[in-house]
């Protein structure tokens, strides 16, 4: 059996891993010119079931270089409002298996890391185009330098632009969420540490400002040798109709939008924005996916953001993705024992379609610019809920420990929240 995966993220690598470990002839096909000319954005959270999805799939040495990239992991959730006041602060539980824990990593280290191993299978410069099915069965993908290629199965793992997903599924449907979303790095220094929220090192920082106004604070810290400088990185999301026309504005325009939007937050957090590297400020439009009815499974499938793209408000993305690698690459290793492809493609689906739409809700329900915060008066009222809420969760164990417990459950299917109240 031949397998084609067309995309080099996150899914599409771990998935190549996997089915050459297992003995599957396999080629992957990226875009991309080189391995280092990928699109900007920064930090990815590795959660327990992707830790584990990326431990199942990659052989041990390169799970190992994996880890080695990693950032030192957030032992902390942060949430201050926009003035750094405190709202909740708590511990994560300890993490003591690389197997099963929390990661912090860098878009561009993790896919060096996971291009090891795999230079026979892996083609940069290949932009799919289209797929078309042949009479023995088997299906061709074609490129935009005019070759092609055949196989007996096609993967997409192309992500949210998906041309497979377009092709294959053309009534799949790609919502805006309302909500944009501007991110910027910048080196972390002693000077810049400064500047931080109470707390943030080594933690996930969250930011809750008036109308609806979030900012997401990481501070990057490698301790493995040559894998990137430390950095802090920051986000601020609002619903569109807070921003002005964004189109045709250069980095450094960006970043000034940013300060411009944000006049009453802590001067330490605008100074933050300021020495963002222009470089490195990137904007985007939140999208989703809208949930899909089943379709008749066929030896052309899709793995991660292609056929689920959900928002960044859980960190479940690249999760998804990683999960959806490891299922498929546990049915298509079935296959090439023996059972039949499409009935196991059909396995495959059944599953993801039913956890990955789910992500895509929970991960909606997060970010929605249509959402009460965002609006005018009523807004008001929902940020004060929220905030005392808590603060109040923040003043009793009990609560916290829930909480965390609940936020868990809704990232990962591996931790039970038995186990992380008992852990917390
Ligand atoms: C620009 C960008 C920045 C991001 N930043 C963050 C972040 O900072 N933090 C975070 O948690 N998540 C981030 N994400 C989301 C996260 O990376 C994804 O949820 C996750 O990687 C999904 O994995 P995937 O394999 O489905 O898709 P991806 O990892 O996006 O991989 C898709 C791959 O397919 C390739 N491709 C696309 N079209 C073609 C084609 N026609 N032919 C061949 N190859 C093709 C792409 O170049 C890419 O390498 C970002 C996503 C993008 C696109």
């Amino acid at each position: 059996m031949r397998v084609l995966i067309i995309g080099a993220g996150t899914g599409g690598l771990c998935l190549a891993h996997g089915l050459k470990k297992a003995g599957v002839d396999v080629a992957l096909f990226e875009r991309d010119r080189t391995p280092r000319s990928m699109l900007i954005g920064y930090r990815v959270g590795i959660s327990p079931d992707g830790s584990q999805a990326l431990h199942s799939c990659l052989p041990p040495d390169v799970f190992a270089e994996f880890v080695r990239t990693t950032a030192r992991p957030a032992t902390r959730i942060n949430m201050r409002t926009e003035k750094y006041k405190e709202l909740l602060v708590a511990e994560l539980p300890p993490q003591v298996d690389d197997t099963r824990s929390e990661k912090s990593v860098s878009r561009i280290a993790m896919r060096t890391a996971l291009l090891t191993g795999l230079e026979d299978v892996v083609e940069f410069d290949k932009a799919f185009t289209h797929f078309s099915r042949n009479d023995d069965g088997s299906v061709t993908a074609f490129f935009a330098d005019g070759t092609s290629e055949t196989g007996d199965v096609l993967v997409g793992a192309d992500g949210a632009q998906s041309k497979v997903r377009r092709q294959y599924l053309p009534h799949a449907k790609i919502a805006d969420t309302g909500i944009t979303t501007i991110a910027g790095k910048l080196p972390f220094t002693a000077e810049h540490a400064k500047l931080l929220p109470p707390q943030a090192e080594g933690a996930v920082t969250l930011l809750y400002g008036p109308k609806g106004a979030f900012v997401i604070i990481h501070v990057m810290r490698f301790d493995g040798a040559g894998v990137e400088d430390d950095y802090i990185m920051w986000g601020y999301a609002a619903s569109h109709d807070k921003f002005p026309e964004l189109k045709g504005l250069r980095q450094e325009q960006l970043k000034q939008v940013v300060l411009d939007m944000t006049p009453k937050f802590h001067p330490d957090l605008r100074r933050l924005f300021a020495l963002a590297d222009p470089e490195t400020v990137f904007e985007i439009k939140v999208r989703t996916s809208e949930p899909l009815p089943a379709w008749k499974s066929s030896n052309v499938t899709m793995i991660g953001d292609s056929v689920h793209l959900m928002t960044p408000g859980r960190g479940i993305g690249a999760n998804t993705a990683l999960r959806d690698a490891e299922l498929l690459c546990r049915k298509l290793t079935e296959a090439h024992h023996g059972k039949n492809a499409v009935q196991a493609i059909s396995e495959y689906e059944k599953e993801m379609v039913e956890y990955g739409f789910e992500a895509v809700l929970a991960s909606r329900e997060q970010m929605d610019g249509n959402g009460a915060i965002h609006k005018p008066v009523i807004g008001r009222i929902v940020l004060a809920v929220l905030r005392t809420f808590l603060r109040v969760t923040n003043a009793v164990p009990v609560l916290k420990r829930k909480m965390l417990a609940k936020e868990s459950t809704h990232r990962d299917h591996v931790n039970s929240p038995d186990e992380v109240v008992h852990a917390g």
